[in-house]
């Protein structure tokens, strides 16, 4: 029998640091091939556990494998198969992109083509330009280019977009799309949520360092207590006692003379059935999808 093996397997992983519990039983695993999320607030234990992944610090307690290798005693092996994203203070202010490219593929075993690679994030005409002269979008798109440089079946990528402007940060969204498709495996750290719901195929959600919730982001969505508010108003006088006894419905409000019921996808079926079948026809109506904000703040402690 073929036993299915996950990319990376996080299993009861504890970390502290000075008594201080960081991650605190953290088990997920990541299929290859997919972008897997972790998501949370500050302080989740996020970076602590994606580290143990790479290999940069041991745990105090449970398992990390990465392709089967133990990250924390098997190094080696690890470089040559995962990719990390650099931090800003890792590069020199006045290295250029093409030395910086030409370094880091010089350090690789196997290095991918880097002026494809170049070409591929669109560096092509900044090759000269000195890392501390690039925008902020730059920065991030060397700092892909370097963590694809080995060729590596897994990349990581820790809070990517921070600091980008709104169109840097959908074109960095396309070129992790475009990663993911090309075939590598992406573990993605972020604590913004349309970055995870646009982007992530899973995400553990992580609170006071442990998984609170693991699932694609609309089964995260599903589990919000409104998956669909819709709300209208009723063209002739409406009893709305009954529209509490339709499928999933969570609640029924009125507001000046404005209907508003929770529920889900099915509850909008049933209730503009209902409607046509008391010959009432719903005007203004506005049907609003729960997001994995709500998701977030429904499955994150309050003092998150
Ligand atoms: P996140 O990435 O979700 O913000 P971290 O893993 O960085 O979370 O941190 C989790 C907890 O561990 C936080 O309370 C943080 O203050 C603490 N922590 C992180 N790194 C260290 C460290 N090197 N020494 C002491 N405490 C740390």
């Amino acid at each position: 029998m073929l036993l299915h093996m996950s990319i990376i397997q996080v299993s009861g992983l504890h970390k502290a640091y000075g008594g201080r519990k960081a991650v605190d039983g953290v088990s997920f695993a990541v299929e290859e091939g997919e972008i897997f999320g972790i998501l949370g607030p500050n302080g989740a234990g996020k970076s602590t556990t994606v580290e143990c992944v790479e290999g940069l610090r041991r745990p105090d307690s449970g398992s990390v494998r990465v392709a089967g290798y133990d990250p924390a005693t098997d190094r080696g092996p690890l470089t040559r198969i995962l990719g990390a994203q650099l931090q800003d203070s890792e590069l020199q202010p006045k290295i250029t992109v093409r030395e910086a490219l030409e370094l880091y593929a010089a350090c690789c075993p196997e290095p991918a083509d880097w002026h494809a690679l170049a070409e591929r994030l669109g560096l092509t005409d900044r090759l000269r330009t000195r890392f501390a002269k690039l925008s902020g979008g730059q920065k991030q798109r060397l700092f892909i280019a370097l963590a694809l440089i080995g060729n590596p079946r897994i990349v990581v990528l820790d809070e990517l977009t921070t600091g980008l402007d709104p169109r840097a940060r959908r074109d960095t969204w396309q070129l992790v799309e475009d990663v993911r498709d090309s075939g590598v495996t992406v573990l993605l750290v972020t604590h913004f949520m349309e970055e995870a719901q646009r982007l992530c195929d899973r995400i553990a959600l992580l609170d006071k360092g442990r998984v609170t919730a693991l699932d694609t982001p609309a089964g995260l969505i599903g589990r919000t207590r409104s998956g669909m508010a819709i709300s209208f108003r009723p063209s002739a006088p409406l009893d709305t006692r009954p529209l509490a006894d339709l499928p999933s419905v969570t609640s029924v409000k009125e507001d000046d003379g404005r209907i508003v019921v929770d529920g889900t996808d099915e509850t909008v079926h049933a209730l503009l059935s209902f409607l046509a079948g008391q010959k009432i026809t719903a005007r203004q109506l506005r049907i609003t999808e729960a997001t994995l904000d709500d998701a977030y703040l429904d499955l994150t402690g309050p003092d998150a």
